[in-house]
């Protein structure tokens, strides 16, 4: 027997390896099991050019456990261990033998695992002592026993074994016992070994017979030695891809939408397939994730610094030996083989969507609501995923048409370009609501898209700072004359008497909706004219302020909009017989009492244009201030008068329940007339047909 201190530099190395080398303990078993594996690769490798002889016989991988003992032992047919070798490779911590390995096999050992470092000793995060048992494949070798206590001691003797291989045995200690339970094995072996290129064995087959489960004769193999991703794309049908995805994901039930089966080689080695799955909603989409393996080894579903966020959304997964593993996410994000694999993962993507559209379009527009997101998504973080992109995003019509931009822009410039050479595009986010707004439009001739998607606000605005020339407007924004202006529009009817819009509009503001406790909306009054087919009175909102609110929801620094009221205009129709006719009552009624406050009204008005033109050739500090006083005071006169002026016409507006009428009849229109003011709207509705 001999002893002797682990090559480290430092005693003190492995309470540190215990608490801070992995945070998550668990991964030990991960790191066994990947020895295991490379051992029995690098068997096969061996025997394949010759240097390893003979029968290879049994290379299943076997985890076991003792109860009784309290062992977790990994056993393995590979390559084995000479006692020289446990010293080089076990007892010289720095010492990766893996790497040794793959620069003499360099062409043939691309299946070598040996990446993460300190594996081995991670078995002493779970363990108060562990064994190795090992038997190198070498002719006449010697079996050899070590044992270490976790103390930079260990001791080494030669020792019986009749088989080639290691078998590492874990004397788990108290703190870690849940690793002698069956089902928490079972639980790490599903997650970090599902898809290792060898076979894994964890006990018997259970089945259930006779009421109960009972162990059958065969052994319970946990992985899938060949994953989809790992096979040619000409080997495999639609039906494996889907098959595969949902062994990756058991707890999906949805069918992934299309997949993309990546495999690279240079300047890096990357295989994997992504699927797009169908995102039904926001709490959906992150439950499945794209899981990262390094030659067949889960390492992580935490891709985000390895893929754009957006593609984050995508579900498979992404298998290479070049991601730098076990290192920081900032470091990650900064490492050139990773942007470089981000890049080639991006423009993939892009391609494989570009071919689906060009060839498959019927079938790509069917599936195109469920992947929407993802492109918008896209395309509003990353610029070069935004110019590829524009060739296969779609904007759907409301006879349910799907069209990219351009096809749009072709398909409505003629309609719908105004004077000023801007192509308007009319949307709606809801149609049922702005029904009447549409219908107007669509007797114009005009076509109008539903954009009723989380990001479609956002999505218009930058297809607005990329196009020149082009807008996009909510149908209700305007009256659908003013949402489009062209050279030729001629007023609906002759204009309204000055005398008779004041009337109107003093009338109207009267009337408003008390604003809301929460001041939530805030209405003005506008006169304008809209044909004389459309509706007396209607409500529209500006486009950009409600833009902006809408933006401020999924953007940071905005939430000034955000607490914005929504700011609606109530737009009275001049053009309408009925509000023609209720402005000549209205200005009529009150002429008499209107007539002399309208006379002050100009008087003061011409006397401070008097006094300001008087005063305009002086500086303001040559001024008195009895001159400046002169004019605060005619101003203030003017507007004291004018105030007497609306208040006359508010206090004849109060009982008119006509122009009440109008107003609801706009808010009902557009969806705002609710609770009280719904039920007294439908009162004074009975109440008029008496
Ligand atoms: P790495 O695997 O990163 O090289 P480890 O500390 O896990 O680092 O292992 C060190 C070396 O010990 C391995 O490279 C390998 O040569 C040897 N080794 C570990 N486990 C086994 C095993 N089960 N069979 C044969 N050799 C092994």
């Amino acid at each position: 027997m001999s002893k002797g201190n682990i090559g480290v530099t430092s005693d003190n190395i492995f309470p540190v390896i215990k608490k801070f080398l992995y945070s998550d303990h668990e991964i030990f078993l991960r790191e066994l099991i990947s020895n295991a594996v490379d051992a029995t690769q690098k068997l096969k490798t061996l025997a394949s050019v010759g240097d390893a002889k003979g029968e290879l016989g049994d290379l299943r991988v076997r985890v076991l456990i003792d109860k009784k003992k309290k062992t977790l032992t990994v056993s393995d047919h590979g390559i084995g261990m000479t006692a020289e070798e446990v010293d080089r490779y076990i007892n010289q911590i720095a010492f990766s033998g893996a790497e040794e390995f793959v620069q003499k096999y360099k062409d043939n050992a691309a299946a070598i695992i040996g990446h993460f470092g300190l594996g081995f000793y991670s078995a002493f995060m779970v363990s108060k002592r562990v064994e190795i048992f090992s038997l190198s494949y070498k002719d006449e070798a010697e079996a050899v026993h070590w044992t270490c206590d976790g103390s930079p001691v260990y001791e080494m003797e030669p020792t019986i074994k009749a088989e080639r291989g290691t078998d590492i045995v874990l004397h788990i200690d108290d703190e870690h016992e849940e690793y002698l339970e069956d089902s928490k094995v079972q639980e790490l072996l599903t997650k970090y070994c599902k898809f290792l290129p060898v076979e894994i064995v964890f006990g018997m087959k259970k089945e259930w017979k006779d009421g109960r489960e009972q162990e059958t004769g065969e052994e319970n193999v946990i992985n899938n030695t060949q994953p989809a991703w790992t096979r040619k794309p000409s080997e495999l049908t639609e039906e494996d891809y889907t098959k595969f995805y949902h062994e990756l994901y058991p707890m999906q039930f949805d069918e992934p939408l299309f997949h993309i089966h990546l495999n690279v080689d240079y300047p890096f080695h990357l295989t994997g397939i992504l699927y797009f799955p169908k995102i039904k909603n926001n709490l959906d989409v992150r439950r499945n994730k794209i899981q990262l393996y390094c030659n067949q080894v889960f390492v992580t579903d935490e891709v985000d610094n390895i893929v754009p966020e957006y593609l984050t959304l995508l579900h498979g997964v992404i298998d290479s030996p070049d991601i730098p593993l076990n290192v920081s996410r900032s470091y990650l994000q900064s490492d050139a083989a990773v942007k470089k694999i981000s890049g080639h993962i991006t423009k993939k993507v892009a391609d494989k969507l570009q071919e689906l559209f060009k060839n498959e379009r019927a079938d790509y527009e069917k599936k195109w609501d469920d992947i929407k997101l993802f492109i918008q998504f896209g395309m509003l973080s990353d610029e070069k995923f935004y110019d590829r992109a524009t060739a296969f995003a779609l904007f759907r019509n409301l006879d349910g048409k799907y069209y990219t931009l351009d096809e749009y822009k072709d398909l409505v410039k003629d309609a719908q370009t105004d004077k000023d050479g801007n192509l308007v595009v009319l949307y709606t986010q809801d149609p049922d609501s702005h029904y009447a707004y549409i219908r107007r439009a669509r007797e114009k001739g005009y076509d109008v898209l539903l954009m009723d998607g989380e990001l479609d606000v956002h999505v218009l605005s930058q297809a607005e700072q990329k196009n020149e020339k082009l807008r996009f407007s909510r149908v209700d924004a305007d009256v659908v004359e003013n949402l489009i202006r062209k050279a030729d529009d001629k007023p609906a009817a002759e204009p309204l008497s000055p005398e008779a819009e004041e009337a109107l509009r003093y009338s109207f503001e009267a009337l408003l909706p008390e604003p809301d406790a929460d001041a939530k909306t805030s209405y003005t009054v506008s006169l304008g004219q809209a044909g004389a087919d459309s509706l007396p009175v209607f409500l529209t909102q500006n486009e950009w302020m409600r833009r902006m609110k809408e933006m401020s929801q999924h953007q940071q620094g905005m939430a000034f909009y955000g607490s914005m009221p929504d700011q609606l205009t109530l737009v009275v129709n001049t053009a309408h017989p009925l509000v023609r006719t209720l402005s000549d009552e209205l200005s009529e009624s009150l002429a008499a009492e209107a007539a002399p406050l309208r006379e002050q009204i100009s008087a003061k008005q011409a006397e401070e244009q008097q006094l300001r033109d008087a005063q305009k050739d002086k500086k303001a500090d040559e001024l008195t201030e009895a001159e400046k006083q002169a004019v605060t005071d005619v101003t203030k006169q003017a507007a004291d008068l004018r105030k007497q002026l609306k208040d006359l016409y508010a206090a004849a507006a109060k009982g008119n329940r006509r122009i009440s009428q109008l107003i609801d009849i706009a808010l009902l229109a557009s969806g705002r007339l609710k609770g009280e003011a719904l039920d007294r709207f439908v009162s004074r509705s009975v109440e008029l047909l008496n």
